[in-house]
């Protein structure tokens, strides 16, 4: 649904939750900033995973690595030589795309790739993609698809039908990769692009000395498996145990899209769980059922979610098994977090990589032996975008005289939201109330984010903190001065953001209330 995530990506620019970076100069692509509230939501979100992952088990420890990695640890992980994605270059319009992306919606560029055109009645025997780009001409671009078809799949009759499918989206082909359509000859086969960010390190760097070579770290998991064995000798701690690490991790992109799903520059939120091998598969169903009731507390609800059980050969070489949980994103569902089994591959290779032995040593069965590991791997941009999809609203209000409203309404779940409670003083001009709310935001301020706000009629003050998603408002008025029944003085309305009732609450109370309902 473009025209709902539309409104997502304008709101979260008004109000402050995402802005892109560098916008100022034009913008950054695949980069982006989060504003006053985004910075709250997602903080919240790394906190509330730190809680459930690290501070909650006792199986679980914390590390936060350096950013900057070695060559030669990314050469044992793989990624130095397979950290890559196909590339082509279409030869119409000049753009680098990446080869196996199934279709964007962002009206751009699309590709079709063998499998998506398969399912719409085409067999293809190599995967190929057909780019489609709405400002192009549409006559040539016909031209070209058929010029195309006719010459890889003779055997294929071209239906106007089936070029409709095309132009039924509004799209038009314009070009197909590996097919010059001048002299209808395949060219150039997809180049693999490394994904890695490189720099150099220190003053004297030479171009080619491996050791001032460093990279922007592609995963958080490295430094992780780098450290397991300082982390085991320095702890008591026995398998099987996990290593937790939240961070920032770097990829680039060949096409950034899909607003903050797809990123340059993003954060990461990883378990490495160590086991024993025959716990792998067991632990792997473990993690999947506790990293689906996490999505469930922060608001993602189990309903749309999918669970994508990655078939073999589709699976990292190393992975016995593998699960994508999909969102259902206004723009298609997609992966929020792997879950998976990668056996002893990744302390393997580092043991083989370093010639540091990594083993472990069982105490009770006095066993040497390299633990397996299964990872849930969640991306943090990824999951606030999801939470922030999921709580959009527009809700129809009828008043009391039949009129019709639209409410906009984040309805974060209270853990979730940026600012807890809006604090309104009926009456700016009453001092006593104006005083007593900035007592209410002293008294609730170390404990919770508050605002403020003596801005307008109480209702537009309301409205303004739905739209940011504030669960909760209290509201400073004659009766908690006693003014017209001393039996209401003391106490405050509260008012719910998504009922929107109301209820009185004593101010002595308002600080144990709130906690128990937004921690
Ligand atoms: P994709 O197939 O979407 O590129 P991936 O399978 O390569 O993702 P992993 O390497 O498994 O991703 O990374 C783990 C998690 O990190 C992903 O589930 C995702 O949430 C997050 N992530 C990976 N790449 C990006 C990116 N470019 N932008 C934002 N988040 C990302």
């Amino acid at each position: 649904d473009p025209i709902r995530m539309e409104k997502i990506v304008s709101l979260c620019k008004q109000r402050g939750f995402i802005f892109q970076a560098g916008e100022l100069y034009g913008g950054l692509n695949g980069c982006w900033d989060y504003g006053p509230l985004g910075a709250e939501l997602k903080r919240n979100l790394k906190d509330y995973w730190w809680r459930k992952t690290v501070q909650e088990r006792d199986d679980v420890l914390g590390m936060d690595g350096a950013i900057l990695t070695m060559q030669q640890v990314l050469k044992s992980s793989g990624h130095l030589d397979g950290f890559s994605d196909p590339m082509c270059d279409c030869l119409l319009s000049k753009a680098r795309l990446r080869a196996d992306q199934v279709p964007a919606q962002d009206g751009t560029a699309v590709w079709y790739s063998g499998a998506k055109l398969e399912s719409s009645g085409w067999s293809t025997e190599r995967p190929f993609a057909v780019l489609v780009a709405p400002d192009k001409d549409p006559a040539s671009a016909k031209k070209v698809a058929r010029q195309f078809y006719a010459q890889f799949m003779p055997d294929k009759k071209v239906s106007p039908k089936e070029l409709e499918l095309i132009e039924d989206r509004q799209e038009q082909v314009t070009g197909v990769t590996n097919f010059n359509p001048e002299n209808g000859s395949l060219l150039t086969e997809a180049k693999e692009f490394n994904l890695m960010f490189k720099t150099k390190m220190g003053a004297s760097a030479s171009e080619d000395d491996p050791n001032a070579t460093a990279f922007l770290r592609p995963e958080t998991a490295q430094s992780i498996f780098c450290q397991y064995k300082n982390i085991l000798d320095s702890n008591r701690i026995k398998l099987p145990f996990g290593i937790a690490q939240v961070g920032k991790s770097f990829r680039n992109e060949i096409n950034p899209r899909n607003y903050t799903f797809r990123s340059r520059e993003f954060e990461q939120m990883e378990i490495e769980f160590f086991c024993r091998p025959e716990d792998g598969m067991r632990l792997t169903e473990e993690w999947l059922e506790a990293r689906l009731n996490f999505y469930e507390e922060i608001g993602v609800p189990r309903a749309k979610l999918h669970i994508l059980d990655v078939p073999d050969g589709e699976r990292a070489f190393y992975s016995d098994k593998t699960y994508d949980i999909e969102y259902e994103f206004p723009f298609g569902i997609q992966e929020l977090e792997g879950v998976a089994y990668r056996t002893n591959y990744d302390l393997r290779v580092h043991q083989e990589g370093s010639g540091r032995a990594l083993e472990y040593f069982d105490e009770d069965t006095k066993e040497r032996f390299l633990p397996h590991v299964v990872e849930p791997s969640a991306g943090c941009d990824r999951t606030v975008l999801a939470i922030i999809c999921e709580a959009f609203d527009e809700e129809e209000l009828t008043d009391s005289k039949g009129k019709k409203d639209v409410r906009t309404v984040m309805r974060f779940v209270p853990r979730m939201a940026p600012i807890k409670v809006g604090i309104f003083p009926l009456l700016k001009k009453n001092e006593e109330q104006v005083r007593i709310c900035r007592e209410i935001q002293k008294t609730l301020q170390p404990w919770m984010n508050v605002f403020y706000d003596d801005g307008g009629a109480v209702g537009r003050r309301y409205r303004r903190q739905d739209e940011i998603g504030t669960p909760f408002c209290v509201t400073v008025d004659f009766d908690t001065l006693g003014e017209n029944d001393p039996s209401t003085k003391g106490t405050v309305t509260i008012r719910h953001r998504d009922s929107m009732e109301q209820e009185r609450l004593p101010v002595s109370e308002l600080l144990a209330w709130l906690l128990e309902r937004v921690r």
